[in-house]
């Protein structure tokens, strides 16, 4: 499991984030939903060890990280803008992502081999980037992360470069992914259809403070809050 502990983030004087304590379990498909600007992005830069926080901590499994170096954490993360690399096919991108876990070839051509086909790009493979559709550009990107084998996958509004329908599809990708998988993946969105029917279990976030944890049918049927209710679009 991951586990926040009182985490605070302060940019200068700016507070971004209020004592956020959590729990992610193994296995699980968790959303960090809410406004712009409400630090959704703050906290999986903190959880991925790319900025510190200002106190507080953050444990994998029991064992404290939080001033581990990123390469330590063993995760891989999908950012919003893909961020592949131009000048490299499709499959050089998704090796590109295991020169860390020094493999042999053999083994990083299977890796190359088994991502490509979970995302549905195996005929894709000698594209650059700039020749690939938005989409199919999102899919290198998962199948980077994937092909690390990584226990934690964190998605940064992976699908907000997408037109609807494409998100749509994708969304429906990443939960089949997230079935075949297993991984832990903390994704966040501020897209609040997103949440609720992507997330196992949603952290709201707004005004720096957790406004609620639950399942989509929690937050639902038991706003604990007007935010809530209205921002998850609850009846009560
Ligand atoms: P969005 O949905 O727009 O991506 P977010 O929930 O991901 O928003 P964050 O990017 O975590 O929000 O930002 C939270 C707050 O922290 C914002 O007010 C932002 O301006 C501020 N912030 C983020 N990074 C920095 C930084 N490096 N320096 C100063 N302020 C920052
Ligand atoms: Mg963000």
């Amino acid at each position: 499991a991951i586990q926040l502990t009182h985490l605070t983030k302060h940019f200068g004087d700016t507070p971004v984030l209020d004592d956020i304590t959590a729990t992610i379990n193994e296995g699980e498909f968790y959303v960090l939903v809410g406004p712009s600007g409400s630090g959704k992005s703050t906290i999986l830069r903190i959880i991925a060890g790319l900025i510190p926080a200002t106190s507080g901590d953050i444990y994998f499994d029991d064992k404290k990280v939080t001033d581990a170096a990123p390469k330590d954490r063993h995760l891989a993360m999908v950012f919003q803008n893909y961020a592949l690399l131009p000048f490299m096919s499709v499959a050089e991108n998704i090796r590109f992502g295991l020169h860390n876990l020094h493999l042999s070839t053999a083994d990083e051509d299977a890796r190359v081999a088994d991502a490509l086909q979970m995302v549905h790009l195996s005929d894709l493979a000698d594209r650059k980037p700039k020749e690939l559709s938005g989409g199919q550009q999102q899919r290198v990107a998962v199948a980077r992360a994937i092909a690390t084998q990584a226990n934690l996958v964190l998605m940064d509004e992976p699908l907000s470069n997408l037109d609807a329908q494409l998100r749509t599809e994708m969304r429906e990708e990443l939960v089949e992914l997230h079935k075949a998988l297993k991984m832990t993946l903390i994704y966040v969105t501020h897209d609040q259809t997103e949440a609720m029917t992507m997330g196992e279990r949603i952290m709201v976030l707004n005004d720096h403070r957790i406004q609620q944890v639950g399942t989509p049918l929690e937050l639902y049927n038991h706003p604990q809050n007007a935010f809530v209710a209205t921002f998850i679009g609850s009846p009560k």
